[in-house]
């Protein structure tokens, strides 16, 4: 049926939606495991002892279960409540506690006693102390150097704001991978991601890469992007052509699923083969690694992504 229009109105001007939207089923693509066996509960009594949290958990990520029990979390530092709010983000937002700084170390413990040979290490944004944020990203690197000798590192960083000084703090402390995540295309940020700026995130990538190499070495880094926010496949291709001019080395593509309904409308499902057509372009860009499917999310894999480089 088509819903009726204002008497007076031009009908192919104006298309307003007065049908209550029924919820898309769930393809079978995007069904995972529920989470249990003995590493789960294991990972989850560390985290809770250590006063840790994960974003796995936080995001409600649908793989927490299979990460989990392979002994893969990312751990997420700097509290649990991010001072943005995304539209598209499960984590809760509010005011942060001031920064724990023994955190650093408690995660550290929690890698070493979990033995990680990847570490991913992430925080929520903390826009009201940019340079406290990257000094624990920092000092996270060099405690799990410190107990857990040979464990790699991956941080997943916000973007400081542009702050400069942050973002060297991080890459001086040398994580094998950087990663910082563009989430959507340019068009999507002001519903998607409010706080954050497409040439900002941009820039992030890129100078991360300038900032090593004045200083003698080579910093893989990362990126990723949810799919199913209302972007177009074009926007997508361009948004993978201005990383791939920024020599980002792997890029994450998943599917948005959308957490509540006081979160930004899913549009639509991408299909598998769509996931593979957008891999398959990404790497003809130049990528080193492109992880892209439904469930795919920024640390899904990341040990294999890391390996697979050759960079870490
Ligand atoms: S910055 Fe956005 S995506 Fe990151 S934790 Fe905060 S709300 Fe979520």
């Amino acid at each position: 049926m088509t819903p009726p229009v204002a008497e007076g109105l031009n009908s192919e001007l104006v298309q307003i939606d007065l049908l209550p939207r029924r919820p898309e089923r769930k393809p079978e693509w995007l069904k995972a495991r529920a989470p249990g066996g003995e590493t789960f509960h294991n990972l989850k009594k560390l985290a809770r002892e250590q006063h840790l949290h994960t974003v796995c958990e936080s995001a409600n990520c649908p793989n927490l279960g299979e990460c989990w029990n392979q002994k893969s979390a990312t751990f997420m530092m700097l509290g649990n409540l991010c001072t943005r709010r995304c539209g598209f983000c499960a984590v809760p937002k509010g005011r942060p506690e001031p920064i724990d700084l023994d955190e650093p170390r408690r995660v550290a413990y929690a890698v070493a006693q979990l033995g990680l040979a990847h570490a991913v290490v992430t925080s929520v944004n903390r826009d009201d102390d940019n340079l406290g944020a990257a000094r624990a990203f920092a000092e996270v690197i060099r405690e799990i150097r410190a107990q857990a000798a040979g464990c790699r590192v991956e941080v997943l960083t916000p973007d400081f704001q542009g702050n400069d000084e942050s973002l060297r703090i991080v890459v001086e402390a040398r994580p094998e991978i950087l990663n910082h995540n563009i989430e959507t295309v340019p068009r999507l940020y002001r519903i998607a991601k409010s706080g954050g700026r497409y040439t900002r995130s941009l820039e992030f990538l890129r100078r991360a890469k300038e900032i090593a190499a004045e200083a003698g070495w080579t910093q893989a880094t990362k990126t990723g992007i949810i799919v199913g926010m209302g972007e177009e496949m074009h926007e997508l291709l361009a948004v993978f052509r201005d990383l791939a001019e920024r020599r980002v080395d792997i890029l994450t593509i998943g599917q948005y699923l959308r957490p509540s309904r006081d979160h930004l409308v899913m549009q639509r499902f991408y299909t598998p083969d769509e996931f593979a057509f957008l891999k398959h372009e990404a790497l003809a860009m130049g990528f080193r690694h492109v992880e892209s499917g439904p469930l795919v999310r920024s640390s899904y894999h990341a040990q294999e992504q890391a390996e697979s480089t050759g960079l870490a």
